[in-house]
């Protein structure tokens, strides 16, 4: 396992993947790397890869605004994505890719040992918590992973672009803050 400062410096030289050869930034992740909580999102968009900062632009606020319903902010969780470099024309990152990619993530996860994962959206989800998992009949249902808790949430885009799913996704939040206050210590102090 690599210390963050090396594991930043080799991830953002990375070319494991094709992915690599348009980027304008690597997308490493961002907030408290002490965090309790962290959320996975499946790939940077295009705003992302133009600043290196994972979910800005539309969904991002949007990701912002759920935080923020639950009291929470970026410096108080850990944000990061599966693949680091923006997918073309934002398809789902490729398994080849995910797989290419997966060591990144994985060393920090390692290195925060997040109590919740949260997944977001289905791609995330997929790869954390089952291969056959459904987000629309699945998203805010708790599974214990590798001795963590995990829940997906829809992605903060599908929200953007389908406003009927955010009730549900209210409820998924609050069923988040609720076990943030029973099992995390740190995360609202
Ligand atoms: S997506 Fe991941 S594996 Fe591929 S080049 Fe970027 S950092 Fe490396």
């Amino acid at each position: 396992m690599l210390d963050w400062d090396n594991l930043e410096a080799q991830c953002l030289a990375c070319s494991r993947c094709s992915l690599c050869e348009h980027r304008h930034n690597v997308v490493f992740g961002v907030g408290s790397r002490s965090a309790e909580v962290m959320f996975i999102g499946e790939g940077p968009g295009e705003q992302e890869d133009l600043t290196g900062e994972p979910f800005v632009g539309r969904a991002g606020k949007l990701l912002d605004t759920m935080l923020d319903c639950i009291d929470l902010d970026r410096s108080r969780v850990y944000i990061a994505n599966m693949v680091k470099c923006r997918p073309p024309h934002n398809r789902d990152p490729l398994q080849l890719e995910q797989e290419a990619c997966a060591e990144w993530l994985q060393n920090q996860i390692e290195l925060i040992q997040p109590k919740i994962i949260v997944c977001l959206g289905r791609i995330s989800a997929m790869a954390f918590i089952k291969p056959d998992f459904k987000i629309t009949r699945e998203h805010g249902k708790w599974f214990d992973i590798g001795g963590r808790r995990c829940m997906a949430l829809y992605h903060p885009a599908a929200l953007l672009r389908d406003p009927n799913r955010r009730p549900d996704t209210f409820l998924d939040l609050k069923a988040l803050q609720a076990e943030i206050q029973t099992i995390c210590t740190r995360t609202y102090l």
